[in-house]
């Protein structure tokens, strides 16, 4: 949803492994970014099941150094493996500070 430049390669979208969510709070769609950022309880459900299924939080609050990308708590990522999803989650780790990126 923040990306807006659509040059193949630019976006992690473009590999077909990242995934943009929104939510319905009480029947009302919440997809405004700042209102999504402010939905903290929501996410955080949602944040909590995302290993289990393969998907870390991309662009996780506080590593914005690393991953140059504001945190945002609706874009996802597929990493396939729960077991490494969920490593990488509870270490807090970037996927680049996994991979050995920085
Ligand atoms: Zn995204």
């Amino acid at each position: 949803m923040s990306e807006t430049i659509w040059f193949p390669g630019y976006s992690e979208h473009h590999t077909g492994l990242a995934v943009d969510i929104f939510v319905i709070d009480s029947g009302k769609i919440i997809r405004d970014n700042d209102d999504m950022i402010a939905s903290v309880e929501i996410f955080a459900k949602i944040h909590e099941l995302l290993p289990k299924y393969g998907f870390i939080l991309r662009y996780i609050e506080g590593k914005e150094d690393i991953t140059g990308y504001s945190y945002e708590p609706w874009h996802l990522r597929y990493i396939d493996s729960p077991e490494i999803a969920k490593e990488i989650t509870e270490k807090g780790l970037t996927l680049e500070e996994y991979l050995g990126e920085t």
